[in-house]
């Protein structure tokens, strides 16, 4: 079995990262949109950029922090295994992954949350995490794009 994984091309903070993908399964869920493909992670304030059909309501926006933040306190652990690509499950996306991707899959969960595939830095468990506060979004041409920071 091919064990080689690809290099991961930047170092992102691990409580933010992980967040990312809280945010993610939560903007899924929300709004059934895809994960984020164009986000930029960074340890005192990040963005996430995801593509959707109508402008999100504050309200909506209200229940994607409050549920982050529902997530984050169930102290969820954050594991990692390995799977085969050609044996993913089909809820997950790889998309995202590069075109040389290598033939071992490093799959992330967060508790029953959340799993994709990704190669970065996680924390062990969501209490690292702290408290997401959405700074602000705004939504044009389908993209809605999210400034989020921890408290
Ligand atoms: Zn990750």
């Amino acid at each position: 079995m091919e064990t080689k994984m690809n290099p991961h091309n930047k170092m992102e903070y691990p409580p933010m990262h992980t967040t990312e993908h809280i945010l993610n399964q939560t903007m899924i869920q929300i709004f059934g949109c895809e994960r984020s493909k164009n986000s930029h992670i960074e340890r005192r304030k990040s963005k996430c950029d995801y593509i959707l059909t109508t402008a999100p309501t504050p309200e909506q926006m209200q229940i994607v922090e409050d549920k982050v933040n529902e997530i984050i306190r169930q102290n969820l652990p954050i594991t990692v295994s390995y799977t085969n690509i050609n044996e993913v499950p089909e809820c997950i996306d790889l998309s995202k992954l590069p075109q040389d991707v290598s033939q071992t899959l490093r799959l992330v969960s967060v508790g029953n949350y959340d799993i994709c595939a990704c190669i970065g830095e996680h924390i062990n468990n969501t209490s690292e995490i702290g408290i997401f506060k959405i700074i602000s979004y705004n939504f044009e041409d389908c993209k809605l794009r999210v400034r989020f920071k921890l408290v």
